[in-house]
């Protein structure tokens, strides 16, 4: 069975109570909030493909979703939710680095909601720093969101320890989120733990590491050994290390192997092998983190 370290209530871990279903388990938020640690990413998702795609994640359960206004299929998303009870949805999206002035986040929070189709986005991330933008100005814009009830918390995405310090100490809202690269191939230490000591919770981006993890013969040969596949492992490694993931699918298939999870614990050597999988390598083209 699951034992997630970050995921689970205080009352459920002092209990040790066994987590059952993924796509039941949730990450408490410094606001109150919380937020289902497993999510359906959709970068690259467009067109009817997109809307079909996330079509089948609601109907095999999937009720977090992670979009950003540069994706181009916040108007798909929207139709696929259409007849959806909203308050069982969790979504996501993210202003881009071009529009944190204050006026310009503002506006692109209204077009983004306007093109989901909602009334509100459950999280709002900023999606690359922008050095050039004070943050007083983007958080400015962040507070007037949430105090109307646009935004329910907000967060960053690609930031590193020093300009998340800095969003914290202007922003009257807690930061409650950092979405960042995050798989085998790019394990992560600061960002975590920062995050863990300031109640923030880390999303993981590219958690198969856009399909990197497969062809890797160490996940092979762990996945052999519990009957899972390798995207599985880096997924099972990331939740362990109490990350939340929003992998991406193409197909059914995908989405269905991406929460087939649950009953798997993988052992301490197996982390630890995971672990230092290294060196490094990134995907995202990004000076930042
Ligand atoms: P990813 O989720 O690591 O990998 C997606 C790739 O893996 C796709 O090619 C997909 O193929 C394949 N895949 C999915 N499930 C699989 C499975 N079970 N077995 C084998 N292959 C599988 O990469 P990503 O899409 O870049 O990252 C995930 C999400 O994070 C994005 O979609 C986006 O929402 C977010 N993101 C955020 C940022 C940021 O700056 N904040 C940056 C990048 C990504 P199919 O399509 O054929 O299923």
């Amino acid at each position: 069975m699951l034992r997630y370290r970050a995921i689970q209530t205080p009352a459920e871990r002092d209990n040790k109570k066994l987590i059952t279903r993924i796509l039941d388990q949730i990450y408490k938020l410094k606001s109150g909030y919380s937020m289902p640690v497993l999510g359906l990413g959709t970068w690259e998702l467009t067109g009817k493909t997109c809307e079909k795609i996330v079509n089948k994640a609601l109907d095999l359960g999937y009720r977090h979703i992670d979009t950003a206004e540069l994706y181009r299929n916040e108007n798909e998303i929207g139709k696929a939710i259409r007849n959806f009870d909203r308050s069982q949805l969790f979504i996501t999206s993210k202003v881009s680095s071009s529009n944190l002035r204050t006026y310009d986040l503002l506006e692109a929070c209204k077009a983004s909601l306007g093109r989901l189709g909602t009334d509100y986005l459950d999280l709002y991330l900023i999606h690359w720093p922008n050095d050039a933008i004070g943050l007083e100005q983007t958080m400015k814009g962040m507070q007037k969101l949430v105090a109307e009830g646009r935004v329910r918390r907000i967060g960053v995405s690609n930031f590193d320890v020093r300009r998340m310090e800095k969003a914290m100490s202007v922003s009257q809202q807690p930061i409650c989120n950092n979405q960042v690269e995050y798989h085998p191939f790019r394990a992560r230490r600061k960002i975590p733990e920062f995050c863990e000591k300031h109640g923030i919770s880390v999303t993981a981006y590219c958690p198969l590491a856009r399909g990197k993890v497969l062809k890797d013969a160490a996940l092979q040969r762990i996945a052999k050994k519990y009957g899972k596949t390798p995207a599985q492992i880096s997924l099972l490694w990331l939740l362990e290390k109490g990350a939340i993931v929003i992998p991406k699918a193409g197909s059914q298939e995908h989405l269905k192997e991406n929460i087939d999870l649950d009953g798997c614990e993988l052992s301490g050597e197996d982390i630890e092998a995971i672990n230092s999988l290294g060196p490094a390598r990134k995907l995202v083209d990004t000076t930042y983190t």
